[in-house]
């Protein structure tokens, strides 16, 4: 069995890897040590890929309605309703939603289809969501939308400034090599973020910018700089073109304290090979591509910019967004980086032979949604993506789908929030079927190959949309016969691009051959040092933005005082659809926790593990609460993760407004007013069963949390009323415990065969016991049904304490047993007990808590 190459599914670092397919369905993965991007490196997520590649949940055929067809049917009433809404309501009254998920052959495809061959600029991506604010500064500072940097920057950086990024969490192997290079070369952290996050944790300066507070930070921390005369005024004047109003748009407030920010201004100034890496805490804001701009601003007046070790790094999300930028995929841009005006259009309709080319730039997602509500947009195509959880005002997203005339969904999964409202679905391949290539955060283009055969009747995106578009006439644009030559003619049209004097010049792979494309090896468009013959706006130089330090967002309003922070969980990836099949990653957090300073929790009633309901202008969501001392008082923060599939009351995009910011259109996650009210439910329950839960009383519980375990499922319950205990658990004999007086109730399911079936420990006003070994047992064969009704073992075994190994199941007190008896660095940690020593992403915790330790001891000697 051979290893194959090929990519990580989930975020923007874009880690190569070896699979090895050993079963029909079983893939096991390893870090490919000779991909740039990790070098053998794996997080978490990428490490259990193999747990996802199953076909529970998958949409194996064509659907209209709840009826299986032909793929015929399908795409002949596809296009039926594609047609007939263009004849009828003409080409803007069609839209695309995409993604990130996309491979870059499917992105060019339906981005040629909505462009050129129906006629509009509808077309948008769930990237909007993510790193619109950074594509528009690019374009604003470089002429074009390039990330100037490389990973490779971060281990000759001697300070690295995160704003915006929990980094340890969110792009976990690039974390990986800044503690690498921390730990070898001494590089200095600097990390700007209100929340003290594990990656906050690990720096050498944290500062909890107040949100939306980044733009006034930087101009003041430029403003400073300037006064010490570190910025380089010979690249200004041979680079750059200085608007005559920056320096009074720097003049302002740092909104931090004096004594932190000469700290900043220090490191800052001692620091020329200095890398400012942000993300989506900087980018989904209103001033999201005014906060880029005011970071590109520094790296252009100190000339720390086209250099090794220095420059502005925006680190995108998803696997492909960068290729959905690159062919063109986003509503503001027509393909290959060119524009709208008429001769780019010209360009761009000549080389496709289009007979329609869009008039100019399309409606961006938020728009987009708002026009499917109003009844503009009647007919919208949503491919691998799920807007009814994500989008921002989810129950109007909602809404808008329930009413649009015609909904499309191509996906992998059978059960989406979206799918449901689909009218008809379109099964697609998944990670592990899907062939193609992907573009990462430092524009390196590598090859994401088939492992497994597509299963059922699922087919590639690419191929769908050629499909549709050859119905509605098209046929010789769209007769393509495999992703080589797709990307072969994706790649000769950015001689347009490079003829327009954009960066982006794939042209060396036009026309590539299908041995050429199979055999690709990861590659950098552009090189280290992308801009370091010219910037691409066309006099050759790169503009500074005056850039207004206004902390907009969330509106004052008394009923709203509190201000709520939305993100993502280290191990779990967008709506769960893929990572909540997964019983590893489903062990670091099983619920959507609403982190709270202590203070705010006293001050509005809550408890420590108890439930509180969040309320905005636009929804209301409800949370295990979490006090957590890394909250800034008066900010809150939620998981942007479950859905109606896994915790109906917790989706976190109703409470999100639609505000967006005004250049980049992307909504503004971060920063919504917010107030919080304690829940205290009639009764709690977990239940552990085999299949996953869909109880009538899901529907009406206050609270409810479904994750994936080894065997089963896990479901927490928080709601009022009667108990209906027929509809929690499967047929079966019962053995119960039970305690009145206290409320609680116990009952253990076995099958004919006396094998265990399910589970329920349900308290009216105790506590429930600890879920961890109660699991441990659902997932053994032979456990003791005793046991588990007391939920506890009969022989005692000393608490481990809370896992932080995943992979090899190390549990807290574990690790602080090492620690305490001489382990004190996170490799003799590992060394002592494997934890941290596969996919890494435990080890911030660990050196957290060795630090914790050595802290301890200290105030103890003295
Ligand atoms: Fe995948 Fe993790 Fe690498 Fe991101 S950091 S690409 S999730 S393995």
């Amino acid at each position: 069995m051979e290893a194959i190459r090929t990519t990580c599914a989930y975020c923007g670092v874009g880690c190569g890897i070896e699979a090895t397919v050993t079963g029909p369905r079983n893939v096991t993965i390893a870090g490919d040590p000779a991909h740039p991007a990790n070098r053998g490196r794996l997080c978490s997520k990428g490490t259990y890929l193999g747990e996802t590649v199953g076909l529970e949940g998958r949409l194996l055929r064509p659907m209209i309605g709840a009826g299986a067809v032909g793929w015929d049917r399908a795409l002949d009433e596809v296009a039926a309703r594609l047609g007939e809404t263009i004849a009828e309501h003409g080409p803007d009254a069609v839209g695309f939603y995409v993604s990130g998920q996309l491979l870059t052959e499917d992105y060019y495809v339906v981005n040629k289809l909505a462009k050129g061959f129906v006629g509009t600029g509808n077309i948008d991506t769930n990237s909007r969501l993510c790193m619109a604010s950074a594509v528009a500064a690019h374009n604003r500072a470089f002429g074009e939308d390039v990330v100037p940097c490389s990973y490779d920057d971060l281990e000759r950086a001697d300070l690295i400034v995160l704003v915006g990024s929990n980094t340890a969490w969110c792009h976990p192997v690039i974390w990986q090599r800044i503690e690498q290079s921390r730990a070898e070369r001494g590089t200095k952290l600097v990390v700007i973020d209100p929340r003290r996050t594990e990656t906050a944790d690990r720096a050498d300066l944290h500062i909890a910018v107040a949100p939306d507070g980044d733009v006034a930070l930087f101009n003041a921390l430029l403003a400073a700089l300037w006064q010490r005369d570190v910025v380089d005024h010979d690249y200004m004047e041979t680079h750059c073109d200085v608007p005559a109003d920056l320096l009074s748009a720097l003049d302002c407030d740092p909104g931090i304290e004096p004594a932190q920010f000469a700290r900043l201004v220090d490191l800052v100034a001692a620091h020329p090979r200095m890398v400012t890496m942000f993300s989506q805490g900087a980018n989904q804001s209103v001033s999201g591509t005014d906060k880029g701009n005011a970071i590109i601003n520094l790296h252009l007046a100190t000339g720390r910019i086209n250099m090794p070790g220095a420059g502005p790094f925006s680190i995108t999300g998803q696997p492909n967004a960068m290729g959905g930028r690159e062919v063109g995929g986003l509503a503001n841009i027509l393909a290959c980086h060119l524009g709208f005006s008429s001769g780019e259009r010209a360009a761009v309709a000549e080389f496709w032979n289009a007979p329609n080319i869009c008039a100019g730039p399309g409606l961006k997602a938020v728009e987009m949604f708002e026009a499917v509500h109003s009844g503009k947009i009647k007919f919208l195509w949503v491919m691998a993506t799920n807007p009814a959880v994500s989008m921002p005002n989810a129950g109007f997203v909602r809404e808008a789908l329930r009413k649009c005339p015609t909904l499309v969904v191509s996906d992998i999964i059978a059960d989406s929030d979206t799918a449901r409202l689909a009218d008809i679905r379109l099964p697609a391949l998944a990670w592990g079927e899907k062939d193609g290539t992907v573009t990462n955060s430092e524009r390196c283009i590598s090859r994401q190959r088939a492992l497994l055969p597509p299963p059922g009747e699922a087919r590639a995106d690419w191929r769908i949309v050629c499909d549709v578009a050859q119905r509605l006439g098209h046929a010789s644009a769209f007769d393509f016969a495999g992703p080589a030559q797709i990307f072969g003619e994706y790649a000769a049209m950015t001689g347009l691009a490079r003829d327009a004097g954009y960066a982006l010049d794939l042209t060396a792979w036009a026309n590539c051959t299908v041995e050429g494309y199979d055999a690709m090896q990861p590659f950098q468009w552009g090189g280290l040092t992308p801009f370091a013959g010219g910037y691409s706006h066309p006099d050759g130089r790169a503009r500074l933005v005056a850039v207004d330090a206004v902390t907009a967002g969330a509106t004052e309003d008394e009923a709203f005082p509190l201000r709520l922070n939305t993100g993502r969980y280290r191990d779990q990836w967008h709506t769960m659809t893929r990572t909540g099949l997964s019983p590893r990653l489903g062990l670091h957090r099983r619920e959507p926790l609403l982190e709270v300073h202590p203070a705010d929790a006293k001050a509005n009633g809550l408890t420590d593990d108890g439930f509180a309901r969040a309320h905005t202008a636009h929804g209301q969501a409800t949370y295990r609460v979490r006090f957590h001392d890394g909250q800034r008082p008066g900010e809150v923060f939620v998981p942007m993760h479950w859905s109606g599939l896994t915790g109906g009351q917790s989706g976190t995009g109703r409470l999100v407004h639609p505000l967006v910011d005004p250049v980049s259109g992307q909504p503004a996650f971060k920063n919504v007013a917010a107030r919080i009210t304690p829940v205290v439910p009639g009764w709690r329950a977990f239940v552990l069963t085999r299949e996953p839960l869909s109880a009538p009383i899901l529907a009406s519980a206050i609270y409810w949390a479904q994750a994936r375990i080894e065997g089963g499922w896990l479901t927490e319950i928080a709601a009022d009323g009667a108990v209906d205990l027929d509809g929690l658990l499967p047929e079966g004999a019962r053995g119960e415990a039970a305690d009145r007086k206290r409320g609680m109730q116990r009952i253990v399911v076995q099958g004919a065969d006396g094998s265990l079936e399910a589970g329920l420990y349900l308290t009216r006003s105790g506590v429930l016991p600890a879920r961890d070994w109660i699991v441990r047992q659902f997932a053994r064969p032979d456990a003791a049904i005793v046991e588990l009704l007391a939920a506890r073992p009969s022989v005692p075994a000393p608490d481990r304490g809370a896992l932080v190994c995943v992979c090899h199941d190390v549990c807290e007190n574990d690790l602080l047993t090492a620690i305490g008896t001489g382990s004190d660095n996170v490799k003799a940690v590992g060394e002592a007990t494997r934890a941290g020593t596969n996919c890494g992403s435990c080890r911030t915790i660990i050196a957290s808590l060795i630090d914790r330790i050595a802290h301890d001891q200290k105030e103890g000697a003295e």
